[in-house]
């Protein structure tokens, strides 16, 4: 439920409903939009009297959610959800394009490729420390060393860092030095890690399952929001299918469908939806065509000796050729790439 306030209310008035929807045992999230002040209801609805809130003052309406989903919901909030990192925005005009490599492999290698992709204007460099494999004898990442050396490279180059948080008891330390927590898509439903990223106060970027519906994208998306952190980016990096010509199924029509169903940001992970590097040039300019708001791409400076997800990765001529390309194609859908 949603009770719709004037945005200039008098926070007397704002804290009178808030109050008393936490009197009946539920969370009142308060949602600012352009013209309109939401807040939010979520838990258990059934005493929550509808009619009492409608003669409280400042209330001008009370609207029923009908989605399963709520506060990620466009029903709850009409405005795009709007990040702001300082020098960069997601979820507006601006296309935010997170580049790296899958993995980091080495002090070298990694100071190596952020220096590469600083030169070209990338703000967000990603690279996992803790690696999600499914093989145990696969390289599981450098771990904290890993983390060490992101946390060198912001310093020293003034990258912004989005890498993977893989379970609860790496949560915090991953979050200390990382800008955007990244939830993989095998993690897409770790509904207790969800809810724990969703206590922090650290833009969360939660990627799809493998075999996730929209639907469940965004309930998931839920979990982090109803924990009150509501800076959360979503992409679609590829489904299963029963095609095995590329290692998933970019599911593009995804990205129409949650801007229609959600305010939240949207970007579109083509590395893994492919999986083959040069059809990755080719998904990215169609997913920007499609509204995505940013685009995160494996980008390593010798993909044939990357020790994980070489295959998928491109090399900086390629990715810079690339950038060129979705600048000139972004202004056609409304967005512009800012590479200064
Ligand atoms: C990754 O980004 O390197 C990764 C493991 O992604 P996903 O969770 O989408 O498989
Ligand atoms: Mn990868």
């Amino acid at each position: 439920m949603l009770i719709m306030m004037d945005l200039n209310s008098p926070r007397a008035d704002i804290e009178a409903v808030k109050k008393r929807v936490v009197s009946f045992g539920c969370t009142a999230h308060e949602i600012p939009g352009a013209i309109k002040l939401a807040i939010g209801i979520t838990g258990p609805m059934e005493a929550i009297n509808k009619d009492e809130f409608l003669l409280m003052k400042s209330v001008e309406d009370v609207v029923r959610v009908t989605k399963k989903f709520k506060l990620v919901s466009r029903e709850m909030k009409n405005d795009n959800t709007i990040i702001d990192f300082g020098g960069a925005k997601i979820g507006g005009n601006e296309l935010l394009i997170i580049a790296g490599p899958c993995a980091v492999e080495s002090r070298e290698q990694i100071f190596e490729i952020a220096g590469i992709l600083k030169e070209m204007g990338i703000k967000f460099l990603r690279a996992g420390a803790y690696k999600p494999r499914s093989s145990p004898y696969s390289f599981q990442g450098l771990k904290e060393k890993g983390l060490e050396y992101l946390a060198d490279v912001k310093k020293e180059l003034g990258l912004k860092i989005v890498t993977e948080a893989l379970n609860s008891s790496t949560l915090n330390q991953v979050a200390e030095v990382t800008d955007i927590i990244q939830i993989g898509a095998r993690n897409m439903q770790n509904f207790s890690l969800l809810e724990e990223a969703g206590k922090l106060n650290k833009p969360v970027l939660l990627k799809r399952g493998l075999s996730a519906t929209v639907e469940e994208l965004l309930l998931s998306a839920e979990y982090i929001a109803s924990q009150k952190n509501y800076n959360i980016i979503l992409c679609e990096r590829g489904i299963r299918t029963f095609e095995t010509a590329t290692r998933n199924t970019l599911d593009l029509n995804a990205v129409p469908v949650i801007k229609k169903n959600s305010h939240l940001p949207v970007i579109v992970d083509p590395s893994h939806g492919v999986g083959i590097n040069d059809k990755v040039p080719p998904m990215a300019l169609a997913s920007v065509a499609a509204g995505a708001d940013g685009l995160i791409i494996e980008v390593h400076q010798n993909p044939k000796e990357a020790l994980s997800d070489g295959y998928q990765s491109l090399d900086p001529k390629t990715f810079k050729n690339l950038l060129t390309k979705i600048k000139e194609l972004a202004p056609i859908v409304d967005k512009e790439l800012n590479l200064k």
